[in-house]
């Protein structure tokens, strides 16, 4: 295609596969979309087969490491510090790159990020560009964006590739179509491909092998005619300017070589001050994300080089609610975050309600501490996210940065209840909070509502309490909640196992 020429449109007038209509429109709060989650039932068998053998994999290549924990020790510590002196990495980050002759661009927001790409693109001349995987483009909405300027965006990546096909939205951070299975993904092509570019060949099987092939010629063409690429970075070398994004197919590195232009969007926490560092990171991420040694591919680019790969390169260095992040001594610890995804492998309650019951981009227990730091609390998706969790703490035993999730989402809680507070109007759960105060405050409360409940569980014959009204009913709407029992723990205790004097002694 030539650069006068237009791209070819759809039915509905669009470049490139619409996306689903849910997103268009304010996601519902993580309570609301979980119920949704549950309730499919094939996502939930193609989750818990996924997410169950990359954790296996994880769990094995991570045994071989002997010094494991220490080099989770030495990720943790490099991401602190460069945090408390970011401005200053970010400085020489600058610099660096502009002296190997990359032209840096800062943006504060989305709307900021994306009126430089659409800039950018539309000032070569082009109408179509290609994508590397990248997660900061999602956050930002560059392909819509793109689409409103009468840009097409083609995802590269192939899971990338089957979620925009599909009209879908990514559900995991590294395996975004993990949501789907291969039956799904063969009808996708055969009913997508050809209408935005080379059709599925006929007779596509469901054989990973041939829906790899599919893929890899519908993707051919559009490299080998696109003149310009996007990409994120996993890393940004602060005293070198280097750019790395790590992945397993080798579609990023025809992005990063093929184009005459490329324009890369970079979130500020991905800086690393040194080369050095690097070593650290590039074992942690492949064994913690997709439980390989080595990711087999690894690009590192700073400026254009005369006569080999892209002429033009941008670098976009993208704010977005991260310096509100840093602002929270506690909260900025979500920014050490390499994006691996292991604490959504291990979590139980993703794994039961998929990644879009969180409503963002990132999903998972880190979606549920990062979207709160970076959009706030002041909206009922980002309030409810905070809760999307049990507490079990499996992620952060994973986390190969060691990011406390637990305890971050604990912190979150008590900005949304602060937050709350500020604007109360319902006074039903400060006065809850009021009762269950003073009946823990001293043990012959505890003991007096004891007994009245066990009353209640003597005189009531049920097993199980059914939905409950008002307020109470968020708590019974979606579980049983069994009868108290007829006897009171103590009661329990003082016929079984001694009399009341020995009680009290111990008590
Ligand atoms: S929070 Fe930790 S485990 Fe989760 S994606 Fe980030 S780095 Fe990986």
């Amino acid at each position: 295609m030539t650069a006068t020429q237009q791209p070819p449109r759809d039915k509905d007038g669009r470049l490139t596969p619409a996306p689903p209509e849910w997103t268009t429109r304010p996601a519902p709060p993580f309570p609301e979309a979980a119920i949704k989650g549950l309730e499919n039932q094939v996502q939930r068998a193609n989750l818990r087969h996924a997410t169950g053998t990359i954790r296996a994999k994880r769990a094995r290549v991570v045994a071989e490491v002997d010094n494991w924990q220490d080099l989770r020790a030495a990720g943790e510590a490099i991401k602190n510090r460069t945090l408390r002196h970011l401005d200053q990495h970010l400085e020489t980050l600058e610099a660096s790159l502009t002296r190997a002759g990359a032209t840096v661009h800062w943006a504060r927001d989305a709307a900021d990020a994306n009126r430089l790409i659409v800039d950018l693109v539309k000032a070569t001349g082009e109408r179509e560009v290609t994508k590397v995987k990248s997660m900061v483009t999602q956050e930002i909405g560059m392909n819509e964006a793109l689409e409103e300027a009468g840009i097409a965006a083609w995802e590269t990546d192939l899971a990338e590739l089957i979620v925009q096909l599909g009209h879908d939205f990514p559900s995991h951070i590294l395996v975004p179509a993990i949501h789907r299975n291969r039956g799904e993904i063969r009808e996708i092509f055969r009913e997508e491909m050809g209408v935005y570019g080379t059709p599925a060949p006929e007779g596509l099987s469901e054989q990973p092998p041939e829906l790899a092939g599919a893929a890899r010629t519908h993707l051919r063409n559009k490299f080998l005619r696109t003149k310009v690429a996007i990409s994120g970075a996993n890393f940004a070398v602060a005293e070198t300017g280097t750019l790395v994004v790590v992945e397993s197919e080798g579609n990023g590195r025809m992005n990063l070589t093929l184009p005459e232009t490329l324009i890369s969007v970079v979130g500020i926490e991905k800086v690393l001050p040194t080369v050095a560092d690097l070593e650290v990171f590039l074992r942690l991420l492949p064994r913690s994300s997709t439980g390989e040694r080595m990711n087999p591919y690894t690009s590192m680019w700073s400026g254009p080089t005369e006569g080999d790969g892209p002429q033009n390169v941008h670098v976009i260095l993208l704010d977005n609610g991260r310096t509100n992040a840093l602002k929270d001594p506690k909260g900025r610890e979500a920014l050490r975050c390499i994006r691996c995804s292991a604490c959504l492998n291990i979590c139980p309650v993703y794994e039961r309600v998929g990644g879009h019951a969180y409503g963002s981009v990132y999903p998972g227990p880190i979606g549920a501490i990062l979207n709160p730091q970076l959009r706030g609390v002041d909206n009922p998706i980002d309030k409810s996210l905070p809760f999307a969790s049990s507490l079990c703490g499996a992620c952060a035993e994973v986390c190969p940065v060691k990011i406390p999730i637990a305890d971050l989402l604990v912190h979150e809680r008590h900005r949304v209840v602060e937050e709350k507070k500020r604007h109360q109007v319902n006074q039903f759960e400060p006065a809850m909070m009021k009762a269950a105060s003073w009946v823990m405050a001293d043990h012959k409360h505890l003991e007096a509502a004891g007994t009245a409940s066990s009353l209640a569980g003597k005189l009531l014959p049920i097993r199980t309490i059914g939905p409950l009204p008002g307020p109470l009913s968020r708590w019974t709407q979606n579980r049983d909640v069994p009868m108290v029992p007829a006897q009171t723990f103590r009661q329990w205790w003082q016929e079984n196992r001694g009399s009341k004097e020995n009680h009290d002694e111990r008590a």
